[in-house]
């Protein structure tokens, strides 16, 4: 696989993410072929692998199963 295709399953799965309702920016480094996105909201993540070893996923992470749960804030009273 290369780095055309690597870019392409990067920006899929940020899409997904983003349509979750994550707030989510730059990816990670985390390895060589190993990238991870994490959710400044909710702190959820999700990691790709571009050479998952057979017994590991390429996609994976809760930001991509699940919505985003927004941190409660603080609602100011509106008075009209
Ligand atoms: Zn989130």
């Amino acid at each position: 696989m290369g780095i055309l295709s690597i870019l392409g399953l990067m920006e899929e799965t940020k899409n997904i993410v983003l349509h979750r309702g994550h707030n989510v920016k730059n990816w990670l480094v985390l390895g060589n072929d190993c990238y991870a996105l994490e959710c400044a909201d909710c702190k959820k993540t999700v990691m790709i692998k571009e050479h998952p070893l057979p017994n590991e996923i390429k996609v994976g992470g809760e930001a991509v199963a699940v919505n985003c749960v927004k941190p409660v804030k603080e609602k100011k009273l509106r008075k009209k």
